[in-house]
Order: C-alpha cells, then sequence, then structure tokens
C-alpha cells in the first residue's frame, strides 16, 4: 500500500510505503516530526482501518482524480469549440464540446478509487478492497474540526 501521509503544520504531501519500519517520519518542507502507526491490515494492503498518522478510523473513498485536470480539458475544448461557434460552423463547435465531455468522462471512468483520511487528509492507495463511503460534507466538517482542534491548530 502506498501511503500519502499529510504533514499538519504545512499541508505537505509525503509518500511511504505501507512496509515503512520507522514509527516517525519528518516533513520535508516544515520539520515537523509526525509520529507514525501502521496497523497490521494497512502493512499486508488488506484493508485501512486506522490513519497512521492521526489514529483516526474515519474514512471517504474518491476517484483518483485531480479535478484541474478535467477542468483543463473542459476549458480547452470550449475555446476551441468558441472558435468554430464564431466561424458559424455550429455544428463542429457542439461536437468538439461533446468530445470533451467524453474524454472527460472516459478519464473519469478509469480511474481507480483511493481512500483519504477524514481528518488528515491522509491518502491510501493500493489493492486493497475499497470499503469507504463517498465523501460526507457534515462528517467531515466535525472530524476536521476536532483534529485540528486536538493538534493544535485552531
Ligand atoms: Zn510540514
Ligand atoms: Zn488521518
Amino acid at each position: 500500500m502506498h501511503i500519502l501521509a499529510r504533514c499538519a503544520t504545512c499541508d505537505a504531501g509525503l509518500p511511504i510505503g505501507g512496509d515503512e519500519r520507522a514509527d516517525a517520519i519528518t516533513c520535508g518542507r516544515c520539520g515537523r516530526t509526525i509520529p507514525l502507526h501502521i496497523s497490521e491490515a494497512i502493512r499486508l494492503d488488506r484493508a485501512v482501518d486506522i490513519c497512521p498518522v492521526c489514529q483516526g478510523a474515519d474514512f471517504y473513498g474518491r476517484k483518483d482524480f485531480d479535478p484541474k485536470v478535467g477542468l483543463t480539458v473542459v476549458i480547452i475544448g470550449a475555446l476551441i469549440s468558441g472558435v468554430f461557434y464564431w466561424y458559424g460552423r455550429d455544428l463542429i463547435a457542439y461536437s468538439i464540446l461533446a468530445a470533451a465531455a467524453l474524454i472527460d468522462l472516459v478519464v473519469y471512468g478509469r480511474l481507480k478509487d483511493l481512500t483519504v483520511c477524514y481528518r488528515c487528509h491522509s491518502e491510501f492507495r493500493g489493492t486493497y478492497p475499497r470499503t469507504a463511503a463517498a465523501f460526507d460534507l457534515h462528517t467531515a466538517d466535525v472530524l476536521e474540526q476536532e483534529y485540528e482542534r486536538r493538534i493544535g491548530r485552531r
């Protein structure tokens, strides 16, 4: 399993392996020491049960997707189709828009799910079966605040 631990101080992403033996890592950006407690299930890539960074047990699943990439495809498509529209080639303009939306859909559909910790936003990628539910804004609000109070960020 690949883990992207999230530094609580500066939000830097720190990649660690599920088989990491160290009991702490140091943030390369701000120097904060982050204690790690990697559970047996994570070490064996069987499940994401307890977050190694914050010890939380609440996770959500989402597509492993950078929203900026999808948006870029749509914007470029819209720009090109705008040019054709300007010259009165409506049909071509609409086809390009549709194609851009389709590319977005195909890219999105092929993406794998990853699991994210509600509290510290660490990300988990691996072959383990995905059991986490979809993102819930209310849960995120409650758990993030609880975590930020605990680490003294608020
Ligand atoms: Zn940091
Ligand atoms: Zn966490």
